[in-house]
């Protein structure tokens, strides 16, 4: 594994750092405080190439290398990280899977759309019911004989981008067969009739980004709307998940990087006792714990890149990476805040947002206790589950 980054690395990373500086950072307190992103970002994302990276420039895509991609989401993540959860989650999670398993004919339809920016996608898994134990989801779609039509009944929870796709990718279950193997995998466009959708108010971090409540009530699709074989839901779902929690690990060294930069600002600058508080060992502790978090992150993340490129086996690599990083940002944000003593607990400071944001990435894209029984299974060759 190079850690050296390439000439086009290095220059989609300084673009990526621009951006944030420019479109991001400015914005930051008030799309935080009004729980709004300004939604003009997503064509943005799409004119620069954010949202199309990795995937083949034949369906308008950007091209690059999944180090390129956790470059972009490494600083998104420092910059905002509801910025960063709607390009994980649309290219991430939606694009990526429909290059993977879509037929020519949804490559086309979707593909030059979303990696553009002119549409967005969401990923439609977790149900009120049903979070860890997704196989277990309740949402039906049931094939109409005379029509070939899907109808499909249920609801979904906790969808980011909820509010603002324009294609959902929604896991149902089209048999009766209990468990994952009767999950199948649908694109539906959210203006569907009989789709309705709330966004959800009040989260502790992310609140800019739209997180939302879906209701299915018979929504109609035509059969060419199921991606990839029926019955194989599960493990699309899985194979997303798998790259996503790579771009989530690269989206919390963004966390991490950002918890040490402000901390160390602030501690060349804060006078106690006569001089600056970077002079106490106590705080340069807490310092170098941050320092070495980041470090340990990036590579473990920077890894899953690599192991992906090279056509290897990453799945627990990735489970690796995410566990590390999500509980490497919740240490690094804290310990930045303490660094800050009283000021970091308001929000003209930036990192009380950091460690409000970094809580989610414990949970999301399955929990620290979910990505513990992946590696143990991988390790004992025994499933807990
Ligand atoms: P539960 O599964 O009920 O877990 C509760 C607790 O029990 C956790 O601590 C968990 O680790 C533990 N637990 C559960 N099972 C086990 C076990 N077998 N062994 C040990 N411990 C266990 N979902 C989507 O589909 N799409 C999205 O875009 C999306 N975005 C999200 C955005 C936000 C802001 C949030 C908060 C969630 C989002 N989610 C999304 C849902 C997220 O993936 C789930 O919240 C997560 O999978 C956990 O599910 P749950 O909340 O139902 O918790």
């Amino acid at each position: 594994m190079n850690l050296e980054l390439s000439e086009e690395q290095a220059a989609v990373r300084r673009l990526a750092e621009e951006f944030v500086g420019r479109e991001i950072t400015p914005h930051v307190v008030e799309w935080d405080r009004s729980e709004n992103v300004d939604k003009s970002i997503v064509k943005k994302l799409g004119a620069l190439g954010f949202l199309g990276l990795t995937v083949d420039e034949e369906y308008g895509g950007s091209g690059g290398d999944h180090l390129a991609y956790c470059l972009v989401t490494e600083e998104l993540g420092r910059g905002d990280s509801s910025v960063r959860g709607i390009v994980s989650v649309s290219l991430g999670l939606v694009t990526k899977t429909i290059a993977s398993w879509g037929s020519e004919e949804q490559k086309r339809a979707w593909l030059p759309r979303l990696t553009s920016g002119d549409a967005l996608g969401c990923f439609g898994l977790t149900e009120p019911g049903t979070g860890s134990d997704a196989g277990n989801l309740a949402t039906k779609a049931v094939r109409d004989s005379a029509s070939g039509d899907y109808v499909i009944n249920g609801a979904k929870m906790f969808i980011t981008n909820g509010t603002w796709a324009d294609v959902v990718l929604l896991f149902a279950r089209t048999n009766a067969t209990p468990g994952h193997r009767g999950v199948s995998a649908f694109l539906v466009p959210t203006d569907t009739p009989g789709l309705t959708r709330r966004t959800i108010h009040g989260k502790l971090g992310l609140r800019g980004q739209a997180t939302a409540e879906l209701v299915l009530d018979d929504v109609r699709v035509p059969a060419g709307a199921l991606l990839g074989p029926e019955g194989k839901g599960f493990s699309i779902a899985m194979s997303a998940l798998a790259k996503g929690r790579m771009s989530v690990a690269a989206g919390c060294v963004g966390i991490a990087q950002a918890a040490l930069d402000a901390a160390v600002a602030y501690a060349g600058e804060r006078e106690q006792f006569g001089k600056s508080i970077a002079h106490y060992q106590l705080v340069q502790e807490l310092i170098s714990d941050i320092s070495v978090d980041v470090d340990a992150a990036r590579l473990l993340t920077w890894r899953v890149a690599d192991l992906i490129d090279r056509g290897q086996e990453f799945a627990t690599a990735a489970s690796k990476a995410k566990l590390f990083a999500s509980e490497a940002a919740v240490r690094s944000a804290n310990n930045a805040l303490q660094v800050f003593g009283g000021y970091g607990y308001i929000d003209e400071y930036p990192v009380g947002k950091l460690l409000r944001d970094a809580r989610v990435m414990t949970l999301y894209e399955g929990t620290s206790q979910i990505q513990k029984l992946i590696i143990g299974r991988a390790e004992t060759g025994v499933s807990a589950f």
